[in-house]
């Protein structure tokens, strides 16, 4: 029987901000049951779209791509924050609420015309997503899906990369 991954959201109010709504997906993690689950159904998207390399934004991107990466037997490349990444790199910046956001990706990171998926815990704006899909391009891969635990459906993220496909497995 499929999961009901809500159940394994949790909900803060007033956090990080007064106003905010913050998803959490830590006791999904925490359930062992329910991780596997939710990383089958991403595999399970990557599999249909013959996912060569996924690659995800720091830090939680990490979380929801490395066992997608690692049961695929494929690689992981960290999209990471300013000044994290050694040796050559490049960098896409994003705008937050309130000024800038960079992410980094080694230059090295994606062979030109590998089909690669990008992960995230949750898409919101979508700007965090849009930033490492165009560092992925600018090395010449193409994505070919995005994956989400959540996605806040009024903040329209998924207008933002209309162009790609999208999975996310919690919708609000
Ligand atoms: P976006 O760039 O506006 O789509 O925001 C998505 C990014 O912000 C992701 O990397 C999330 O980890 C983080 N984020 C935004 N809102 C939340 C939330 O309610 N819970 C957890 N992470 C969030």
């Amino acid at each position: 029987m499929a999961i009901d991954f809500t159940q394994y959201i949790a909900s803060y109010e007033n956090y990080p901000e007064p106003g905010v709504l913050f998803r959490d997906i830590s006791p999904l993690l925490e359930n062992g049951d329910a991780y596997k689950a939710a990383t089958n159904e991403i595999v399970k998207f990557a599999r249909e779209r013959d996912v060569d390399m996924v690659v995800g934004p720091e830090a939680r991107g990490f979380i929801v791509g490395c066992p997608v990466a690692n049961e695929l037997g494929i690689g992981f490349s960290p999209a990471r924050k300013q000044d994290k990444l050694p040796g050559e790199v490049i960098t896409a910046s994003y705008d937050l609420e309130y000024g800038q956001a960079s992410l980094c990706l080694r230059k090295d990171a994606i062979k030109k015309g590998q089909r690669v998926l990008v992960t995230d815990d949750l898409l919101a704006t979508g700007g965090t997503i849009d930033a490492t899909i165009r560092m992925v391009e600018e090395l010449g891969g193409i994505v070919v899906g995005t994956a989400f635990i959540i996605e806040l459906k009024d903040l329209k993220g998924r207008d933002k990369i209309a162009d790609y496909d999208i999975l996310s497995l919690v919708t609000y």
